[in-house]
């Protein structure tokens, strides 16, 4: 189960990780938080004579944009693949001090234990063994519901299988790992590089390439050089989210890209099976699991 807070993070955070256990025959579960009804339009393309934002307002853009997503996500999770996807049924807050922050049914005004029993109720009749969820250390990009996302995940990490925390909404379940996503460094770095080397230039900025590394705590390496087409099409199903033109996602292709960096990198953050033993590092999420159960779709 990975939780996301807006559609379009599960394309940009963990694709390739959800696509290569999905194809191994792993139930894929994606909880998404909110409608990203604020997002902006990001692909200028889509303003062309002919296009569906030609000759709109800024609150039609808005309304258009709210329409589409539900279908962006959809494509996308197709191209992942997930096989169940749970909204989570809150509005996107929009980022921090912006006016959609005050809104009653944002997800960052909602109630805390409220928005947690969603969460659990979830885990309850999914049942997953592994939950994938937002860093607590979120300082490069602090949108309020990215931050909820983390909080409410711990919170029902501990509360799914306490039989003490919202009886009525399901038998316990305790799931054995949770992880964190994060855009390793050293991945940063190493794009970077190589997009210097194909155009002479590259759109990471000094503001990026100056983000303090979290890479020390990276606990677990996927090989997932294969699954990359599912990154590349996941994030292109966004269509008004993400530039297709854009260097920044799309500067290095598939092939490309695998070989200057074929992983994605996790924080384990809680297991009940214990720390990870000094100086390993895992390269399966379900390290531990299987050996306890066997993992079916
Ligand atoms: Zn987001």
């Amino acid at each position: 189960m990975t939780i996301h807070a807006h559609p379009d993070d599960e394309a940009s955070k963990g694709a390739p990780t959800v696509a290569r256990y999905y194809e191994e025959g792993v139930r894929t579960v994606l909880v998404c938080c909110t409608g990203g009804e604020e997002g902006d339009l990001q692909n200028p393309a889509l303003r062309e004579p002919g296009q569906p934002f030609h000759g709109a307002t800024p609150e039609e853009e808005r309304e258009i944009i709210a329409r589409l997503r539900p279908d962006e996500l959809k494509k996308s999770i197709e191209a992942i693949g997930f096989s169940a996807l749970h909204m989570l049924g809150y509005r996107d807050s929009g980022m921090a001090g912006s006016e959609p922050n005050n809104h009653p049914e944002c997800f960052h005004m909602a109630d805390i234990d409220e928005a947690t029993g969603r969460l659990v109720a979830l885990i309850r009749a999914e049942k997953p063994q592994v939950i994938l969820t937002y860093n607590d250390d979120q300082a490069g990009y602090p949108h309020p519901d990215h931050l909820r996302v983390h909080d409410i995940s711990l919170l029902a990490f501990d509360r799914a299988g306490d039989p003490a925390w919202y009886p009525e909404l399901g038998a316990p379940w305790q799931v054995s790992k949770m992880y964190y996503t994060l855009w390793a460094k050293e991945r940063v770095l190493a794009v970077h590089e190589a997009l210097l080397l194909k155009f002479g230039e590259s759109p990471f900025d000094e503001k990026w390439l100056a983000r303090p590394s979290q890479d020390h705590r990276i606990t677990t390496r996927l090989d997932i050089g294969r699954y990359l087409r599912a990154r590349t099409e996941s994030l292109l199903a966004h269509a008004t989210q993400i530039d297709p033109s854009s260097k920044w996602w799309f500067g290095l292709d598939d092939d490309e890209l695998a070989k200057v960096y074929p992983w994605e990198d996790w924080i384990l953050a809680a297991s009940v099976f214990g720390e990870i033993p000094e100086g390993m590092q895992e390269t399966d999420l379900f390290f531990g699991v299987r050996e306890h159960v066997s993992v079916t779709s």
